[in-house]
């Protein structure tokens, strides 16, 4: 029986493109966004009582992965990339359906507006429902993963003068935790596992309006170039 759903809104999302945003919600905590509401949702009527609520979950497409041809089998990141699995056993954002959940936390509640962090979400990505996160329900206490079962495990970060300087000044003109939100971003190396760059590459993102660039100087370390209001 097809069915179609439509967007109830979208997240305007610190992460303007796919790469370094974290593999899953709540790895980052400075990473913000806000939902925005379609009409009818925008009134306030729909999210009152969601000011009682500390995490919701957002039901999303994953809509800069969405494909015609459902896939058996994926090869996750998490696994280096060289080993496939069943779609099924993983959180793969090429997907029948491309239907994404993530369970983020709420920071505030308007009519029309729902303001969030510990995202995991791209710019733009539409949102078709929201659920109240229920912790007595939602916690499984001995849920086990062996597949992924525990975060990445972080690698230090480090700065140049320079780029800490900018994150500064960055974070008092957007009102946002810059320098937090690069660290715990990059903190679990976004590069592909199976890349050992020359520490002379330079890496980049965007995130809000700021192009950063960092390298690896040496194997489990990242140091952050420098951060700059991007063009467009
Ligand atoms: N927590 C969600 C889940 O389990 O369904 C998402 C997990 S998925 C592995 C997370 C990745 O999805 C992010 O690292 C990002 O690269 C990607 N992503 C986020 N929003 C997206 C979007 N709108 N379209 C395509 N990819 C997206």
């Amino acid at each position: 029986m097809p069915h179609s759903v439509i967007p109830i809104g979208h997240v305007r999302s610190c992460f303007k493109e796919k790469f370094a945003i974290p593999r899953q919600p709540q790895l980052a905590p400075a990473a913000t966004g806000v939902l925005e509401l379609l009409p009818p949702f925008d009134t306030g009527e729909a999210v009152e009582g969601l000011e009682q609520v500390s995490h919701v979950w957002l039901i999303f497409l994953f809509h800069q992965a969405l494909e015609d041809r459902p896939r058996l089998k994926v090869r996750p990141p998490r696994l280096g990339g060289n080993r496939s699995l069943g779609v099924f056993a993983t959180r793969a954002t090429h997907r029948p359906n491309g239907i994404g959940q993530s369970a983020v936390k709420l920071e505030k509640v308007e009519p029309g507006r729902l303001w969030l962090s510990g995202i995991d979400l791209l710019d733009g990505t539409p949102v078709i429902d929201i659920k109240p996160y229920v912790p007595y329900a939602d916690i499984v206490a001995d849920a086990h993963n062996a597949i992924a079962d525990a975060p990445p495990a972080p690698i230090s970060v480090h700065w140049s003068d320079e780029a800490l300087r900018q994150a500064h000044e960055h974070a008092l003109r957007l009102g946002q935790p810059v320098r937090e939100l690069i660290e715990q971003c990059l903190a679990q190396d976004p590069r592909p596992a199976y890349q050992k760059p020359p520490p002379e590459r330079r890496y980049g993102v965007r995130l809000w309006d700021l192009d950063v660039h960092w390298h690896y100087p040496a194997d489990g370390e990242i140091r952050v170039l420098d951060l700059a209001r991007g063009e467009g």
